[in-house]
């Protein structure tokens, strides 16, 4: 039989009644004759609160028990959702993922797929089941550990599932009715997208778009699954919501396709260290085996063979990042006369495969910034978007004001 997966976030879960709205949908695929794999998050907010009771109870928590604990949120959700099914006269079971079993890595809180073995959920259809309720966002380690997968790592599991299986199609059913130019919750002239390609979701992602976890985007390109973002809340149709799909199946398409934001941006400078060779490798070497996320890089002009070293970083690894700083130098792997954190900024990327043929993206861009007075403290490119940190009380302005310039509340 054909197979759908069909992943339901945490607003499409809240509780009981909109489990039992889900459901209806997942009986309408089932009649027109679809296995179909239900992907479900914890009901909203869960997850926030089992993170809040972990680190009331340990502060250095122990990450293998911080995912059992987190991971809890799912199990809930996929036994209801399996329930009203069943009350729907539809053969359904739910599946933790140590059941499945979903093989991951043992990288806690931000495990990875290794394989996901189709043998028992695939023999429970032979026998006449006709939906598998799956717990999003786990899965299990080697050592016999659950594992999560980071948040929003639901979207993720969906993908994995529909690449495993070979469905049709992977619906991800979410509070917003698809991509949006950019979030419609910052910009009220954000327009949904009726595709968006691989490329630009998986950037605008990266960037901050939370609609989609990155590394179901990744999955999603590289195994070639028919991704689709819809609303769990409007009629259901078949061409709702958002296609993510090859950039050869769209027509057209701006120069800018979208706007991304992330508020929890960190900037730190290092005041006056050598410019000399090898003084890159002694600063970030040491950021990265203590697991800092450097993003953004700048060398200022060095002057007197002194320079100024600045990167960016998600606020939460400041301290992180500042103990990795201060024991390099106690150790003598490098020397500064000051070290500068900036907890107030954000970073605002404008993203578009349409860019790698349109010149003056970038000039655009500044001027629009400039025009509203914001200040730009530290700029990175690639092939296919533009990022800028700035301050964060700017943020909101900046993105209205790029969305405004590059016309994005109209289609190409
Ligand atoms: P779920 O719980 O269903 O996984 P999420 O909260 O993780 O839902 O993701 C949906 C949210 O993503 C939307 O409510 C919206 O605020 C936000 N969002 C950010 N950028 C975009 C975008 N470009 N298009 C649509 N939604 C976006
Ligand atoms: N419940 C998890 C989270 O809130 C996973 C998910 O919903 O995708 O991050
Ligand atoms: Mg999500």
């Amino acid at each position: 039989m054909p197979l759908l997966v069909m992943k339901f976030g945490g607003t499409s879960v809240a509780n009981i009644d909109r489990i039992h709205r889900a459901a209806k949908r997942v009986a309408l695929e089932v009649a027109k004759g679809y296995d179909v794999i239900v992907i479900v998050s914890a009901m909203s907010g869960k997850t926030n609160e089992l993170v809040g009771w972990v680190g009331e109870t340990s502060p250095l928590y122990d990450a293998r028990e911080y995912d059992a604990v987190v991971s809890s949120g799912e199990n809930v959700t996929a036994g209801l959702m399996a329930l009203r099914l069943q009350e729907m006269d539809i053969p359904a079971r739910s599946w933790q993922g140590w059941q499945v079993p979903i093989l991951t890595t043992s990288a806690h809180s931000a495990a990875r797929f290794i394989d996901i073995p189709r043998a028992n959920i695939d023999q429970k259809f032979a026998e006449g089941f006709r939906v598998a309720v799956v717990a999003g966002f786990q899965g299990v380690s080697a050592e016999g550990r659950i594992t999560t997968l980071g948040r929003g790592g639901s979207d993720t599991t969906a993908v994995a599932f529909a690449a495993a299986f070979g469905a049709e199609r992977c619906d991800i059913y979410t509070d917003v009715d698809g991509v949006y130019t950019t979030d419609p919750r910052i910009c009220d002239r954000a327009r949904k997208l009726d595709r968006i390609a691989f490329e630009e979701m998986l950037e605008l992602a990266s960037l901050g778009a939370k609609v989609l976890q990155t590394r179901s985007v990744e999955l999603a390109m590289r195994y070639k699954v028919r991704l689709r973002v819809l609303s769990s809340f409007e009629e259901p149709s078949d061409t709702a919501g958002t296609l993510v799909c090859g950039e050869e199946e769209i027509m057209e398409s701006n120069a800018v396709a979208g706007v991304a934001f992330s508020r929890d941006e960190a900037k730190m400078t290092l005041i006056s260290v050598a410019d000399r060779p090898g003084i890159a490798a002694a600063i970030f070497g040491p950021l990265a085996e203590a697991g800092v996320n450097v993003d953004m890089i700048v060398q200022n002009i060095s002057e007197d063979g002194r320079t100024d070293m600045t990167f960016s970083c998600p606020n939460d690894q400041v301290l992180r990042a500042e103990k990795a700083i201060a024991e390099a130098k106690a150790r003598g792997d490098f020397n500064f006369s000051d070290l500068v954190t900036d907890l107030a900024v954000a970073k605002v990327s404008v993203v578009g495969i349409g860019m790698r043929s349109h010149a003056g993206v970038a000039a655009q861009m500044f001027k629009a910034l400039s025009a509203e007075g914001i200040n730009i403290k530290v700029i990175t490119t690639s092939e296919i978007k533009i990022s800028v940190l700035i301050d964060r009380k700017y943020m909101e302005l900046a993105v209205q004001a790029l969305h405004d310039i590059f016309g994005l509340d109209k289609a190409a």
